[in-house]
């Protein structure tokens, strides 16, 4: 390398202090708010009450006594696992529920991860190598797309949701040794469906696998709460799913066929090398598997709410994005537009967070509203009204 082309090296503090500054000046700073308390859609922030829009709990089971309950009798044995599932972390609880999410999918097999982050990662680097092709949604949630370039597979990002494109990049990889499709079920920043029949014929076509992404969608949609797939018909050869959002509680899991589960028992380095979750929260998960089972009125709630704010949003002239699904972005574009009317909402007593860049492209910032079955409508009514006096007052 010519030395004019060689970077200066910078001490770290100095790294840090300008990289800091610059995400600031660009009103993307990121911090956290501390919870003290309270529980389902009613909690404490920093000692104040506020209604909270900006949860993945979309049953509400977060925070059930009987997922509490199923986990404090479980503590009995201790609260951690004390190794990797493949030492000596793999208890009665976790094979417990494993069996109960591969009944309730209708899956031969469920392997459980700490994460959906771990699953992803896990799923990708695991199956994928040099020789193979991912095609992915360029919507993707950030464990995908980071899972994908860890493999080493010939990466093809795609338009979003575009059959077509998915369509070509498979033709165009047509010599690679394995080639998956890869997309998230409901987009996380943009609460859409991805088209899953058609995802599925294409890569049957192609004789490509199909990997989906169902973190928001299982618990949620389906008649019976099993997730995207059940809603729309399909069946995809590899389904994550989180148990950290409907169901209440921590972790994910990967169903799918004996041998695909046998093979991420031997290679998905995240399974592998990562100390198994608490049996505590597979306990407390398996509780939130029944309720989803057994309560489907909590469904039944959360869609007359998403109903609801929609309706109401449309009322008061609210452009909202089109989405059926708790999650309902209001597209603003403007990062510092976004911040400000996320802070205003908050002093007002509502949590709705901001998104901004890198999680959405530049140019694209939102709050991203989410809906609970817990919400009384009287709250979304109240939060559609802070909503419209802050837009007027934000134009
Ligand atoms: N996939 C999607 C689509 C997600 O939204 C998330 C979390 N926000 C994850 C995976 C990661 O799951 P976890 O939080 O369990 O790591």
């Amino acid at each position: 390398m010519a030395d004019d082309a060689r970077v200066a090296s910078v001490p770290l503090a100095a790294h840090l202090a300008a990289e800091l500054r610059r995400i600031r000046e660009a009103d993307l700073y990121r911090t956290r708010r501390v919870i003290d308390g309270g529980h389902g859609a009613q909690i404490q922030v920093n000692g104040r009450s506020c209604l909270n829009f900006c949860s993945n709990d979309y049953l509400g089971l977060a925070a059930d006594p009987r997922l509490a309950e199923a986990a404090r009798a479980a503590l009995a044995q201790g609260t951690g696992s004390g190794a990797s599932a493949l030492i000596s972390g793999y208890n009665r609880e976790h094979q417990r529920l494993e069996e109960a999410l591969a009944d309730f999918i209708g899956t031969p097999r469920v392997l459980l991860f700490s994460t959906g982050w771990a699953a992803n990662l896990g799923v990708l680097r695991g199956l994928l190598g040099r020789d193979d092709a991912l095609v992915a949604d360029e919507l993707n949630h950030a464990s995908l797309i980071d899972g994908g370039r860890l493999s080493g597979a010939r990466y093809l990002r795609v338009p979003h949701a575009d059959v077509t494109a998915f369509d070509a990049a498979l033709q165009e990889t047509a010599a690679a040794r394995l080639r998956l499709l890869v997309s998230d079920a409901i987009f996380s920043m943009d609460g859409d469906l991805a088209p899953l029949p058609e995802l599925a014929a294409v890569a049957a076509r192609h004789g490509a696998a199909l990997m989906i992404d169902d973190a928001h969608g299982f618990g949620v949609l389906g008649a019976g709460g099993r997730g995207t797939p059940e809603a729309l018909g399909m069946r995809p050869d590899i389904q994550v799913g989180t148990l950290g959002k409907a169901a209440g509680a921590a972790g994910a899991f990967v169903a799918g066929d004996t041998d695909l589960i046998e093979y991420l028992v031997q290679r998905a380095r995240s399974f592998v090398f990562s100390t198994a979750q608490p049996p505590a929260v597979a306990a407390a998960a398996r509780r939130g598997l029944e309720l989803i089972r057994e309560e489907p009125e909590r469904r039944a709630r959360l869609f007359d709410n998403i109903r609801r704010f929609r309706d109401g949003a449309a009322a008061l002239g609210i452009a909202l994005v089109d989405s059926q699904t708790p999650i309902q972005p209001l597209l603003l574009g403007d990062a510092a537009r976004a911040l400000s009317l996320s802070q205003q909402l908050f002093e007002q007593g509502f949590w709705v967070a901001a998104i901004r860049p890198p999680t959405v492209p530049r140019g694209t910032s939102r709050l991203r509203i989410t809906l609970s079955a817990t919400h009384q409508p009287g709250q979304i009514d109240a939060l559609l009204d802070a909503l419209a006096a802050g837009m007027r007052a934000n134009p």
